[in-house]
């Protein structure tokens, strides 16, 4: 049977490449391939700089009420479309149906039509100085680039072309290659909502589409999602033009649960915040610190709704509640972590294996994981796993289980449950990340600001204060008197 090939999306439409070069995606619950893409070549980048260069004299010089307009017809179209979108997402990731078709579409959609709301609402400063006076304009950027991660493959490119299309930029957004179609279908909805060609390129590849991002001198930001380490390459290579950079890093994030914690509502969370999209959440609670005197209580629980509560399958039936992982490689590379945990010393409470489900034999699953017994010095307590795999510790003393908490050079995410007000916030104004919950966990509106602390990101996705990450202030002072000159 032959697949469908699909090109990059340039200037309005697709655009094929000269080299010939295309790569394969995978359905990870099947194993099977169910596409090709076309490789961006240099035909195709040089394209999509001039399109974007085109684009962005066009719609940069729009009323933003007008982008505004734009935008929200195409908020509109993906709220329509949400079941063709999400079944894509599903057989790219592998993630269960049930979740992508009420949250990947949807909050993709929501961060777009927030930022459409918000374009018009821009507003520069003008104060006197003395008689004369300055005033301010935002202006857009230019061109930007995103590059994404595979995990929220269309939220992530609806999360960078909101902000950037709202202040007026044109953006070249390079998916991730086990990820493409999502961005693709995203490109067709702006051109057919009426966002002008080149406007928001889609280009595709893997490392060395998004290393001539972010080298190229023709772009002046680039937002990136992904690992921590990459993220390093794509700021010392952005460093070379100074681009702005913002970056959405990973995590190994903490949950604290207090001993007048409602056990049921904590164990919720930290199975939402390690087994939703089976693990791969870059915000995931990977480490749950549980007070002495609920601990026993807390794992039991814990065990029991694991057990009988998690439904792997095929992730198109709306009964699985839990899918593949992303590729075969990854799924080596989490089997390998359940192995160092179980190595190190850490006691396994239930999974701790692959999987192999009726409905999905040849799908990259692995049994939803809990290790307890975990000390802070195991690699699995420390390192970022990217998959179904939660740690469990136990603490006692406040201050003590605050240090522990922040013992880590990431700082993405943070919780804590407890019934004590005081206590709620005097610890998670302790706790060194970006994004926290207090009695929640994994929440994401698309008015929160989104970010990490050390070297979990730089800059912030969602919110306000993101357009400041897409526009430059220009000043402009203006002389209302004489120029006194000694010349
Ligand atoms: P990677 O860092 O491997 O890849 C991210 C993107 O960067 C992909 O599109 C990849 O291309 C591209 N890329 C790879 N190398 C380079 C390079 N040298 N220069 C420019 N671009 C490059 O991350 P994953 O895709 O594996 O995603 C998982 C990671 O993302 C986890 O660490 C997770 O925590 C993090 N993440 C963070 C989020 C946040 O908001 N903080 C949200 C979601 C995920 P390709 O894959 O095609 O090779």
């Amino acid at each position: 049977m032959t697949t469908p090939v699909y090109q990059n999306f340039i200037n309005g439409d697709f655009l094929k490449n000269q080299s010939g070069e295309t790569f394969a995606v995978k359905n990870p619950a099947t194993d099977d391939v169910i596409y090709h893409v076309e490789v961006a070549d240099s035909f195709v980048q040089n394209a999509a700089i001039e399109s974007a260069k085109q684009g962005f004299a066009v719609w940069s010089a729009m009323a933003p009420i007008e982008r505004s307009r734009i935008l929200l017809k195409a908020v509109a179209l993906l709220r329509e479309r949400n079941d063709l979108l999400a079944k894509i997402e599903v057989l790219d990731t592998g993630k269960p149906w049930q979740e992508a078709e009420c949250v990947d579409v949807q909050t993709g959609a929501d961060v777009i039509e927030y930022f459409a709301g918000l374009a018009p609402a821009q507003v520069g400063q003008q104060q006197m100085v003395g008689e004369d006076f300055y005033y301010t304009r935002k202006e857009p950027l230019g061109i930007c680039a995103g590059i994404g991660a595979w995990n929220y493959p269309l939220q992530i490119a609806c999360w960078k072309s909101g902000p950037a299309l709202a202040a007026g930029n044109a953006l070249i957004f390079k998916p991730s290659e086990e990820t493409p179609l999502g961005a693709i279908k995203l490109a067709e909805i702006f051109t057919e909502a009426g966002v002008p060609a080149g406007v928001f390129n889609v280009v595709q590849g893997a490392a060395e589409v998004g290393q001539w991002l972010t080298h190229s001198p023709d772009i002046e930001k680039v937002s990136f999602t992904g690992e921590v380490g990459t993220g390093k390459k794509v700021v010392a290579s952005a460093a070379g033009t100074l681009k702005d950079v913002t970056m959405e890093l990973g995590g190994k994030s903490p949950l604290l649960v207090f001993e007048d914690a409602d056990i049921s509502q904590a164990v919720s969370a930290a199975m939402l915040g390690n087994f939703y999209t089976q693990g791969e959440i870059c915000t995931n609670c990977t480490r749950i610190y549980v007070h002495k005197s609920v601990y026993q209580q807390f794992i039991d629980e814990l065990k029991t709704r694991t057990e009988q509560n998690i439904v792997a399958g095929d992730p198109l039936d709306p009964s699985v509640n839990f899918g593949a992982l992303i590729s075969k490689n990854h799924h080596n590379l989490v089997m390998g972590y359940i192995e160092k945990g179980i190595s190190e010393g850490a006691t396994l409470l239930t999974g701790g294996k692959a999987l192999r489900p009726e409905s999905a034999p040849n799908g990259y699953f692995v049994a939803p994981t809990v290790f307890t017994d975990c000390t802070d010095d195991m690699t699995i307590v420390k390192e970022e796993i990217f998959g179904p795999v939660m740690s469990v510790l136990v603490f006692e003393d406040e201050d003590d289980v605050i240090r522990r908490a922040n013992d880590t050079h990431l700082g993405l995410a943070a919780g804590v449950f407890t019934k004590d007000i005081k206590r709620a916030h005097r610890v998670i104004h302790q706790m060194q990340a970006g994004i926290c919950w207090i009695n929640s966990y994994g929440n994401s509106p698309a008015e929160m600001p989104v970010g990490g602390y050390k070297q979990s990101g730089i800059g912030r996705e969602n919110g306000i204060e993101t357009l400041d990450h897409y526009t430059q202030t220009k000043s402009i002072y203006v002389g209302m008197t004489d120029i006194e000159s000694p010349f």
